[in-house]
């Protein structure tokens, strides 16, 4: 259970509702997404149609979810959430479909997880506002069309290459989020900081940012500990120190590293001399399954350049030992 995982938690929720950007104005970042969307939502408002099929794919807690529901509030529709594993049957879905009102939004979360026989009843549905669905079994069975009003649907996924085709090719807007600049973040950091009244000077919200990976979520997190961490020690005015302090207990680095980040990276420093090592090996010697490594620990690794894959296998990068403050090997290359 990392203080620095991106997935949503038990209590990233509560809190969320206070904090959650409800316009395109209050979505900090995002810059190209933003002005898309806004002439996007415009152009269809003008024209007194709902938006088009809009798919968002990004990793998890930066900002789908947020987005879906600001689409919504933009164009004064009312949004109805659900998601690829809830799903269930084929009758779920039905029914949420036919509780639509012109121009409301449909949010499907973790869209790629749908079933194929779900899939299925959405095609029509959102090429032709159409249901059609099977009544009945054996040789009684026939099928009833259903006109369905206008709606958009919002679909999210952490990856595109995850969708069917198919599926993929009936949303007419396709967005991208990337993780966060760290300037970004520290607006973000110092508007949910005064959302939650709490006071954070600049350096406080930036000592927030820069440790979070990329991640509003993450960023509202940790914030939240530094709250808790300021609060206890008495200090009303936030700076870098108590900031500091906070995300030092929680021993979250400058980098966004946690202990298991940094194990990785001492084990390959220390035990592997720096040179490439094999996935079983580095998972041996760190102690943790091969899954983990690759699934959860070594992606924002490699991403921040710290590790890189080679055909020999992983290979720390010179960032990885400045990190540390250790010396480069004399033959590391
Ligand atoms: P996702 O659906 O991609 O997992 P969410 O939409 O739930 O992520 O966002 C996670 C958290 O980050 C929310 O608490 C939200 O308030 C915050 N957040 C996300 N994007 C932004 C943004 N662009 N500006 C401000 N806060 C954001």
């Amino acid at each position: 259970d990392r203080i620095i995982s991106a997935e949503l938690k038990g209590t990233d929720r509560q809190v969320d509702r206070a904090i959650r950007p409800q316009s395109l104005a209050e979505y900090i970042g995002q810059p190209v997404v933003k002005e898309q969307m806004d002439i996007f939502i415009q152009a269809a408002r003008q024209r007194g149609e709902p938006l088009d099929h809009s798919l968002i794919f990004g990793p998890p807690g930066l900002g789908k979810t947020t987005l879906a529901n600001i689409i919504a509030n933009e164009m004064g529709a009312e949004i109805k959430t659900t998601s690829g594993p809830v799903l269930e049957r084929a009758g779920d879905l039905a029914a949420l479909l036919t509780n639509l009102n012109e121009g409301d939004v449909l949010f499907i979360d973790e869209i790629h997880r749908l079933s194929p026989a779900i899939e299925e009843v959405l095609y029509p549905a959102m090429e032709d506002y159409q249901l059609d669905i099977m009544i009945g079994e054996g040789p009684a069975a026939r099928s009833i069309k259903i006109e369905l009003p206008p709606f958009t649907l919002v679909g999210a996924t952490t990856r595109a290459g995850l969708l069917t085709s198919p599926l993929r090719d009936r949303f007419g807007i396709v967005q991208r989020l990337e993780f966060y600049d760290v300037e970004s973040l520290t607006t973000i950091v110092a508007r949910s900081a005064s959302k939650m009244g709490m006071e954070l000077d600049q350096s406080g919200s930036f000592e927030v940012a820069r440790r979070s990976r990329g991640t509003p979520r993450i960023a509202n997190r940790l914030l939240r500990r530094v709250r808790d961490v300021a609060q206890v020690g008495g200090d009303t005015l936030v700076g870098q120190k108590v900031a500091q302090r906070a995300l030092d207990m929680l021993s979250v680095d400058s980098q966004g590293f946690d202990h298991l980040d940094r194990r990785m990276l001492l084990t390959m420093i220390e035990k592997f001399d720096g040179r490439p090592v094999g996935l079983d090996s580095v998972a041996a010697a760190v102690g943790e399954d091969k899954d983990t490594i690759e699934d959860v620990i070594e992606p924002f690794l490699i991403q921040q350049g710290f590790v890189i894959r080679t055909p020999r296998g992983r290979q720390v990068t010179k960032r990885a030992y400045e990190h540390f403050n250790y010396q480069l090997p004399s033959d590391f290359k």
